[in-house]
């Protein structure tokens, strides 16, 4: 058991510290032979054929919560899995922010689910933009802190590795971070690429600061998006407060054991191999569009994207559409008017990339 610590439950909504959650059937603690507590069907479908669908799931299988704890370094108790990160993104929105009446912090540009949660929440979003220099994207911890505290938000939104900045934070600023808004607010660290850098994980931080909450997710590196599995990292007893605000079966059966499965150590190990093979393509795909005519600048990145600036985006676009490669476009978003983000495929699909961003100046020319 970790001590009690007052500090990061004060910063949960006064309305739902002590509310208790749905009281679902799978919550009682009973034993027996005969279940007929669920109003679950006695007899399987057919076309459940291992008869493994018929019952409500465990809410939070001990297994699958012991396997993820130890792939990330944490306890099991300090660990809530979830539909996808996005889940734990809604959650600590919901359970510290008061409708109408909080805000998040975010550092732009980044992932726009932390402010698509805070309209529908009805929080207010500060925005603390990064600072784009010779670096790549840096983030203004000082300014966060100040933002934070003069709008009194409860969260502020890190993602590190960035998407789309591709940069890692620094953990010793996060750290930094987290002891000045002590009470006040909760750092959010989104690690949705965090298998994709050389860096340690904010989860290490964990046991000296209550107010730090890690995002990770098996959608990514571990190439199971449809599956719907990520986890939020944090203090128990705020594990303990998103779990019940959380819905009452959130993890399908038949997704659980497809995360198992990919936990399995022989997994695991195809799952790195996948993992190397992505960050060797990515500083290939980095050193060669720095060196492509008509790419303006590659940024630095600690994902499985690269961001790009073009002198002319369009005809960039235009032409990976024709080979038929279809990227992200950032041209919409303030400060990114030039840029694509490329995802790492294969290394036949980056060389099929590379030979059309080449052709392009050649067509030009
Ligand atoms: C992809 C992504 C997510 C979403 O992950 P899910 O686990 O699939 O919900 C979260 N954060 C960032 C920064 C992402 O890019």
């Amino acid at each position: 058991m970790s001590a009690p610590v007052a500090g990061v439950i004060d910063l949960v909504r006064e309305d739902l510290r002590a509310f208790g959650g749905y009281r679902s059937a799978r919550s009682e603690r009973v034993d027996g032979q005969v279940w007929l507590n669920a109003n679950e069907s006695p007899w399987a479908n057919p076309a459940d054929a291992d008869a493994t669908a018929r019952r409500y799931p465990d809410p939070q299988p001990a297994d699958l919560r012991a396997a993820l704890a130890a792939l990330y370094g944490c306890r099991p108790e300090q660990l809530l899995a979830g539909r996808g990160s996005d889940e734990g993104i809604d959650l600590l929105v919901r359970a510290l922010c008061t409708p109408g009446q909080g805000a998040i912090v975010v550092t732009t540009p980044t992932f726009g689910m932390y402010a698509v949660v805070a309209r529908v929440q009805a929080a207010r979003v500060v925005d603390v933009p990064l600072d784009d220099g010779a670096d790549g994207f840096t983030c203004d911890f000082d300014a966060v802190a100040e933002a934070a505290e003069r709008a009194q938000a409860r969260l502020v939104f890190l993602c590190s590795p960035g998407n789309p900045s591709g940069t890692a934070l620094p953990l010793p600023r996060i750290a930094a971070l987290a002891r000045r808004l002590a009470g006040r607010a909760v750092v959010v660290v989104d690690e949705a690429y965090g298998e994709y850098a050389s860096g340690p994980s904010a989860v290490t931080l964990l046991d000296a600061h209550d107010n730090i909450a890690v995002l990770r997710t098996l959608s990514k590196a571990h190439a199971l998006a449809a599956a719907r599995v990520g986890a939020v990292i944090a203090h128990a007893e705020l594990i303990a407060v998103l779990q019940r605000c959380q819905a009452p079966y959130p993890l399908p059966q038949p997704c659980v054991a497809l995360a198992m499965q990919a936990l399995s150590p022989p997994s695991l190990a195809t799952t790195r191999e996948r993992i190397v093979t992505t960050i060797m393509e990515r500083d290939a795909l980095r050193v060669a569009l720095s060196a492509t005519p008509g790419v303006r600048r590659a940024y630095p990145s600690q994902a499985n994207f690269v961001l790009a600036r073009f002198d002319d985006a369009q005809a960039a676009w235009d032409a990976l559409l024709a080979s038929g490669v279809v990227i992200r476009d950032f041209r919409a978003t303030p400060r990114l008017g030039d840029a694509l983000r490329i995802t790492i495929g294969t290394p036949e699909q980056n060389a099929l990339v590379l030979e059309t961003l080449r052709g392009v100046r050649e067509a030009a020319a």
